[in-house]
């Protein structure tokens, strides 16, 4: 099952060694199902070690985001935690997301 996911959802880790923490989605990769994670926890974040090369590039060690498998994430719910998506109608016939655990707008 895809999870539909988009950029600015709230979300958590599912599998990896990121498990358990949240973060918002900031870039999606539709041709491969992977999205990237922005997170103050630094989700998927490997150290990558550079040395300097030429007289623009300094060595040191930066921080890269790495895509997750949109399997491995679920959309958080601020009541329910780790849910699944739901979709209602309001009354002008607009779509909305939902929890469909507790019903409330996602
Ligand atoms: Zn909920």
């Amino acid at each position: 099952m895809t999870v539909r996911v988009k950029k600015g959802d709230e979300v958590v880790v599912l599998a990896g060694k990121d498990i358990g923490k949240r973060g918002t989605i900031t870039r999606v990769y539709p041709d491969n199902d992977k999205v990237i994670v922005t997170s103050t926890d630094l989700i998927n974040v490997v150290k990558k070690h550079t040395k300097p090369r030429g007289a623009t590039m300094q060595g040191g060690i930066i921080d890269k985001e790495m895509p997750i498998h949109v399997s491995n994430v679920a959309l958080w719910c601020k009541d329910c935690g780790a849910t699944r998506a739901g979709y209602r109608f309001d009354e002008s016939g607009e779509k909305h997301r939902t929890c469909r655990k507790c019903g409330g707008d996602i």
